[in-house]
């Protein structure tokens, strides 16, 4: 077996004993809502909760996600998909509320800011009345870019971030950071239960074609044949988790004691420059595409990498896919899509 193909198989027997080994396969079953449960994250999050048996209400605006992510989801009668923009009320008496709408790659925040910070701060709003209405517990995916262009490396939850407050990227990052404010002031002042995850770049199967983020931008140009785009000289670095270990975080930290409030950092701690990414992906598909560069986008942060010691020893967490075999898995859901037909392709996204 060739190199590849060994990282392959390691890479799917992992990933059945870690889906196997979920650790609320033994709880009661739960009603709980997934905002943003048709995107890439969600999608993931959803199937996992109803394959432990769980009710699972997917709420999403589809802006950003796809029918196709949750499609396979429909035969669990147990799943229920509802359109709906948590910028408006919602009301349902569930147990727990996972809120992970919000668009992550940076062109499609920034196609509609005004929209971004509305869905950060007024989403996260009606979430949380909703979870004090019903004594839910809820759970915020945060993000790495509360820290912004960070001037102390790795990243320590203690660390208060370097965030500009009016650039193209502000909108995404301010808006997470005030709803992390409002998760706490709701805990602090009527005592919500609340859960904070500050996540690192993720990748995976079903990120879109046209994400626009790194991995998936690399990959589908490699597949394809076209250039590799670099944005700057590709010295910029980035830690790269994938989907199955996040999602592993998520459930542990919805778990864990009521005294665990977070911010705690999900991600992998292994840094890779943009330039190593390219590399990587161009040997892996054995593409001939050729690296050109384009200029780096305002505010692109210089470097990036979790200290995640508090994730480890609060909830036992580590990451277990290293990059090499997320991107074997992330390579061949690419290269699969790719393969439909045109039409069918366009459908699909
Ligand atoms: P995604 O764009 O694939 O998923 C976001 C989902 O939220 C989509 O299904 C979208 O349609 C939905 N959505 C957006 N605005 C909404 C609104 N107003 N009302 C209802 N639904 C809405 O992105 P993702 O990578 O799956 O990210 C999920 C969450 O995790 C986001 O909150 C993101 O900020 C956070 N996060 C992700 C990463 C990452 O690397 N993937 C890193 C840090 C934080
Ligand atoms: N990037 C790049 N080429 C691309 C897309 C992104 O060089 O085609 C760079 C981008 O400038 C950033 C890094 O890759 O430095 C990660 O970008 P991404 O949008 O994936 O995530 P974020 O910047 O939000 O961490």
């Amino acid at each position: 077996m060739n190199y590849l193909g060994k990282i392959r198989a390691q890479s799917s027997a992992e990933a059945i004993y870690r889906r196997r080994s979920s650790p609320q396969k033994t709880q009661k079953s739960k009603k709980i809502i997934v905002a943003g449960g048709a995107g890439f994250l969600g999608s993931h999050l959803c199937e996992t909760l109803l394959q432990a048996g769980h009710q699972v209400v997917c709420l999403d605006n589809f802006s950003t996600g796809l029918r196709r992510n949750i499609a396979h989801l429909e035969r669990f009668d147990t799943f229920k998909v509802i359109a709906h923009d948590i910028v408006q009320p919602f009301d349902l008496k569930v147990d727990e509320i996972y809120n992970l709408a919000c668009p992550a790659s940076p062109p499609h925040y920034q196609l509609d800011p005004i929209h971004t910070t509305k869905t950060c701060v007024l989403g996260s709003l009606n979430l949380l009345e909703l979870a004090s209405r019903t004594g839910a517990r809820i759970l915020q995916a945060s993000t790495s870019e509360v820290y912004g262009d960070p001037n102390v490396h790795p990243q320590i939850e203690s660390y208060w971030g370097n965030v500009n407050p009016f650039g193209p990227r502000s909108c995404y990052d301010e808006g997470k950071r005030c709803a992390e404010t409002l998760f706490f002031d709701f805990h602090k002042k009527l005592q919500v239960e609340v859960k904070v995850v500050r996540i690192f770049n993720t990748y995976g199967p079903r990120m879109r074609p046209d994400d626009g983020r790194v991995v998936s931008n690399f990959i589908v140009q490699a597949l394809t044949g076209q250039d590799i785009t670099i944005y700057g000289d590709g010295s910029q670095t980035r830690s790269f988790c994938f989907v199955d270990d996040l999602v592993e975080g998520f459930l542990r930290m919805m778990a864990s004691p009521p005294s665990l409030t977070g911010p705690v950092n999900l991600g992998n701690p292994g840094e890779f420059t943009i330039g190593e990414l390219a590399e990587q992906v161009i040997g892996m598909t054995g593409s001939r595409s050729k690296i050109i560069h384009h200029p780096l986008p305002t505010d692109d942060p210089r470097q990036r990498r979790p200290d995640i010691s508090l994730a480890t020893q609060e909830l036992g967490w580590r990451p277990h896919v290293d990059l090499a075999q997320g991107l074997v898995q992330t390579i061949d859901h690419f290269g699969r899509l790719l393969a439909r037909p045109t039409r069918e392709l366009a459908e699909a996204m």
